[in-house]
């Protein structure tokens, strides 16, 4: 027998042939070293659990060894997909095989019979993308439907917003091939097709619901969101709905919901359905959260396919965001304390108006008359739902160690009794010093809610007493104790208190039936730990074996808004630097992470490049994350932070701020980039290649009054040769040209003016802030920026320094030489702060720089004179949509001889500068200009020009940005960021120009 205890480990000489006879004898990725095991030892709960190792196969057969590998060496198996797991089933002392990166293909589509079989780590977004041409889903719509893997889904029995009206993962299963433990591959699907070792299985179950078949009657919940134990009810349905249309019984069904502790599947055959073609979507507005919670009932017997539930503080939280507001605001009434999304979803659109007309009747019948927004366009339907999940991306962004916790989040309860459960739920949280709030699928009694806590202090015996109570609550209800998201860690033990005595016998049976050693995943579902065993946290409190202590740092940015504690009611912060991180913020910066995954997506936005391109746990937002948590709190041995194996971790992040917009918890990896680097290159030293960037400001005005000598580089093979190996510069690339004619050689100065008379003609003034690179490289932008502004009447005053540039320390940043970037802003603020002051624009038109005043700037110690600094610092097209607002700007424009493409500069997308820059083009007499669907472009800085990231960086450009410049030869191609128009250059052979020339060109 196998079944260690779950935070055991095998010894040293076992990890050392496991990880031995991987490598020999699969082609998979092995990974045992501590950081690997580190990221794997975590998914979305608040558990923590290290892994032997991780194994990443490549092929089916290097998962049948592996599984074979295991046995021998009695090491247990926990099988992954993307991680997403809320309640630890990922996490486990064996040997994690990550499912995701390699074993992903479309093995089959059957258009006719709408069926697919895929391989378990196929992303469910990709299998729908796949299908969207034969106008089929598979319609188990969970929210992390851009990450999630059919595996891990099918693990989980995962149920989505519309399971009302497709039913959960187990009614969309036809069939799976899964290896039990023994190493035999069997095949499961509709049991009076099955042979060999299956129909034994079949046979096996069927005996158990028999002799069980009261117990199942009495204890089994009724409700159709219930996911915990083992489905033996296949043989005797409980659910409300069939999991089969002819009420036949299929073996896969057993599987699904076993969280990985019955056999490990190979291939999973799913059930697809048409794609509804048209939706109409009712916002039903209510003064008091208990009347939505009664109307669900009734609602639901109209055929919605959804109807999910948003709260007084959701909306509040929306409403409170300048992005969701509008939207938000098409939904309300009044001030409504919830609102219920209703949607009706089907072939026929007057159909479907006509559902609405009904709901509107009905809500009046309910005494609830005129409370309905009615939503037929899919604009603002879609628009509406995006704001329901931000809404939820908001709540978990809690700064501070007490944190909405996952383990009551899912109970089911019948509709009838909603109102009532939500009602003494709440009083429950407020007897234990705490809230939460209230989303998601009413339309099958499923409400999440988590309650706030800190299990650092105290927070384990909340979590039980609270458990307690509102498992009498479910009981009382006959309800399902987990109706969505499993049980993992949190909800084992809940299993026996759920089912009774005997049905746990039963799920006992049938776990030593299959996998009579105990090799997948041991201790989960049967035997599990206790939910509040302290040992099994993330962060372990005081009194357990091994406390989460932060090491002690002295930090060079500053950190402190992530350094506080919260008010578990109010939710309100406590002043900055007061939280008591020993790293001053930056630990919790680190730990703001929840492993929820969303930074493993692939659809629009931009996190993350580096994940995009490698598929790899230690390339994504989550990763880093996880690995400096880690390394912070000493988890990964003495000098960890400064490691080379930290440094490799956060090599091929690029800098992108794509994170710091789009993790919905706040996570800023470019950030932290920066403090790891000071903190790396402080304890190994600057590389050249380090000096020659980061000193770029310094020199480049020397080495432009040599421009042929300084341009041999890129012309004699040899020397690019050399470049490349002693200094590290791709030999592949060409660098920027150098050229006498900067902006400072060649600048005509009759358009600019004086301090003094910028700020007397404020707000009709401006001052231009000329960076390095458009300076030395590319003159002409910064010329046609000083025209335009001019043409349209603005007083200019040209920000400068010695008849040069002034530096905003970007390059310095990025090499971690942070004392010198203080320097260098410290010095610009000093010149640009009276014209802040004043209310003059500090225009720039480099991204990465004129945003570092908006970002880094602010944490770097200068106090106020950077907060006013960064209010008024604005690229030049946020500047001019801001003066096109105001009816400032005027210029009169002829229209483009092409459509106008756009590519955004990931910091524009960072901080929101893409729509300016569409609304400045849109200036143009006839343009649509159109947005390329980019993630970023590859260069990022110096990132592309090194020779170690060259392939990376060429991959990311590839994605998307390459193709379609390709595909649009004759457009004109905006890129405002020096580095992606280098990149377009590089990959494309095509010229994109600032929106600067563009302008300049046409006025
Ligand atoms: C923000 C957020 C929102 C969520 N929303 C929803 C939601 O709307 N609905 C919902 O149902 N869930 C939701 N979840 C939970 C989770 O995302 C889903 O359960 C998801 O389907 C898990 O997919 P995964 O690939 O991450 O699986 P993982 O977490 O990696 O694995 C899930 C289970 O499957 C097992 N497994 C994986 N691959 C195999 C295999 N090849 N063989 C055998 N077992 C395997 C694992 O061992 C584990 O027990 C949410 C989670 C988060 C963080
Ligand atoms: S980095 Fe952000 S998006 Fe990624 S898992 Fe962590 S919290 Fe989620
Ligand atoms: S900054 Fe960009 S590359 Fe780095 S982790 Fe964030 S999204 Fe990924």
């Amino acid at each position: 027998m196998l079944n260690k205890p779950v935070s055991g480990a095998a010894s040293n000489e076992t990890c050392q042939a496991l990880s031995r006879r991987l490598e020999a004898e699969t082609e998979g990725e092995v990974l045992f070293d501590d950081g690997a095991r580190g990221r794997y030892a975590t998914d979305a709960s608040i558990y923590q659990v290290m892994p032997v190792g991780v194994f990443v196969p490549r092929t089916s057969r290097d998962v049948a060894t592996a599984i074979d590998i295991a046995r021998d060496l009695k090491v247990p198996i926990v099988p992954r997909g993307a991680g997403t797991s809320q309640c630890g089933q990922t996490v486990g002392a064996g040997l994690v095989i990550d499912n995701s990166k390699y074993r992903r293909a479309i093995l089959d589509v059957d258009v006719e019979n709408r069926t697919a079989r895929v391989e378990p780590g196929l992303v469910l977004d990709h299998l729908n993308a796949a299908l969207k041409k034969h106008g089929l889903w598979h319609p188990v719509d969970v929210s992390t439907s851009a990450q999630a893997t059919l595996g891990g889904m099918a693990g989980n029995n995962s149920c989505g917003s519309r399971s009302i009206a497709y039913g959960n993962m187990v009614h969309n299963m036809l069939g799976a091939t899964a290896w039990l433990s023994d190493g035999s591959e069997v095949k499961f699907g509709p049991v009076d097709r099955l042979g060999g070792l299956g129909t034994g299985i079949a046979d096996f179950v069927r005996g158990l619901a028999v002799q069980n078949r009261d117990e199942i009657e009495a204890n089994w919940p009724k409700v159709l969101r219930r996911v915990a134990g083992y489905n033996l009810d296949i043989f005797d349905n409980q659910n409300e709905r069939p999991y089969t249309q002819d009420g036949s019984v299929n073996l896969a069904h057993l599987l699904v919901g076993s969280e990985g502790t019955l056999a490990f599947t190979k291939d999973l055959t799913l059930k697809l359905v048409p794609l509804p073609s048209n939706k109409v979507l009712g916002v039903v507005n209510f003064t008091s959260f208990h009347t939505a919670m009664d109307s669900a009932q009734h609602i639901v017997k109209l055929g919605p396919s959804a109807v999910e539930l948003v709260d007084r503080i959701m909306i509040e939280l929306a409403l409170s965001n300048p992005a969701f507001r509008p939207t938000m605001e098409t939904a309300l009434i009044g001030k409504p304390e919830a609102i219920l999304l209703v949607e009706f979803s089907g072939e026929d659109k007057p159909v479907l108006v006509q559902k609405l007309k009904d709901l509107v009747a009905l809500m009046g019948d309910l005494g609830l008359p005129g409370s309905v927004v009615e939503m037929e366009a899919d604009a603002p339907q879609k628009n509406l739902w995006e704001v329901r999940k931000a809404g939820l991306n908001i709540m978990m962004s809690l700064k501070g160690d007490g944190k909405p916790v996952s383990f009551i989040e899912d109970c089911a309860v019948p509709l009838v009794h909603l109102a009532e459960y939500t009602a003494a739920l709440t009083d429950v949280f407020a007897r234990h010093g705490t809230h939460g709030t209230w989303y998601a699928h009413a339309s099958v009694g499923t409400l999440h809610v988590r309650p706030i806590l800190d299990m650092r202090r105290g927070g384990a015996a909340n979590m039980r007493s609270i458990a307690e109570e509102a498992s009498a609550l479910v009981r009382q209800y006959k309800g399902a104790f987990s109706g969505e998201h499993g049980d993992g860690l949190c909800r084992g033990e809940w299993i026996q208190w759920q089912f009774g005595p005997r049905i746990n016998e039963a799920f006992r049976a049938i776990k030593s039936y299959m996998d009579p050693i105990g090799l997948f995943s041991p201790n989960r579902i049967i035997d599990p730990p206790r939910m509040d065993d302290g040992n099994l946290f993330r962060t372990p409190p005081p009194d357990s074996g091994k406390p989460y202590t932060v090491q002690p740092l002295t930090t060079v940015l500053d950190w402190s808004d992530w350094d506080v504690q919260n008010d578990p009611i109010t939710e309100q912060t406590s002043a900055p630097g007061s939280g008591g991180d020993p790293a001053h913020g930056f630990a919790k910066a680190a730990e703001i992470c929840n492993n929820n995954g969303h930074c493993r997506k692939f659809d629009a936005g931009t996190m993350c490049p580096s994940y995009r391109v490698t598929r790899d746990e230690r390339h994504v937002t989550r990763g880093r994350a996880n690995t400096l948590r880690l390394a912070l709190s000493g988890q990964l041995g003495e000098g960890a932070l400064t490691s080379q194996a930290m440094h490799d971790t956060l090599d091929l992040c690029v800098s992108c701020k794509g994170c710091r917009r789009e993790c919905p918890t706040g996570v800023d990896m470019a950030k932290m980039k920066v403090e790891f680097l000071a903190h790396y290159k402080q304890a190994r030293g600057f590389s050249l290649k380090d000096r020659l960037v980061a000193h770029l400001p310094d020199y480049a005005d020397t080495l432009s009054h040599i421009p042929r000598w300084a341009n041999l580089r890129d012309r004699v093979p040899l020397i690019r040769w050399f470049s490349e190996k002693l200094v590290g510069l791709s030999a592949r690339r060409a660098l920027p040209r150098w050229r006498s004619d900067t902006f400072w050689a060649a600048h005509d100065q009759s358009l600019f003016s004086s301090r003094e008379a910028a700020i007397a003609a404020a707000p009709k003034a401006a001052a231009l802030f000329v960076d390095t690179f458009n300076a030395t490289f590319e003159s002409e932008n910064a010329h046609a920026a000083a025209r335009v502004l001019k043409k349209a009447g603005y007083t200019i005053y040209l920000v400068e320094k010695d008849r040069g540039h002034h530096c905003c320390g970007r390059t310095f940043l990025a090499a971690g030489m942070v004392d010198k970037a203080k320097d260098k802003l410290s010095a610009l603020l000093a010149d640009v702060l009276p014209l802040a002051e004043a209310g003059v624009a500090i225009v720039g038109l480099e991204p990465s720089c004129l945003l570092t005043l908006r970002d880094e700037a602010l944490c770097m110690g200068f106090g106020d004179r950077a907060k006013t600094v960064s209010t008024q610092a604005l690229l030049l097209e946020e500047f001019l949509a801001r003066e096109a607002k105001a009816g400032r700007f005027s210029l009169p424009l002829k229209s483009a001889p092409a459509p106008i493409l756009l590519h955004g500069h990931c910091h524009q997308k960072a901080f929101g500068a893409v729509a300016p820059i569409l609304e400045v083009l849109r200036l143009i007499p006839g343009a649509s200009p159109e947005l390329i669907e980019t993630s970023c472009c590859g260069m990022a800085g110096s990132f592309g020009y090194d020779a170690d990231h060259y392939d990376v960086s060429m991959q990311m450009a590839e994605l998307s940005l390459l193709p379609a410049v390709r595909k649009n030869p004759d457009a004109i191609l905006v890129a405002d960021g020096t580095s992606c128009r280098h990149q377009i250059a590089h990959g494309a052979g095509a010229r994109a120009r600032h929106v600067a020339v563009l302008l300049d060109e046409l006025s």
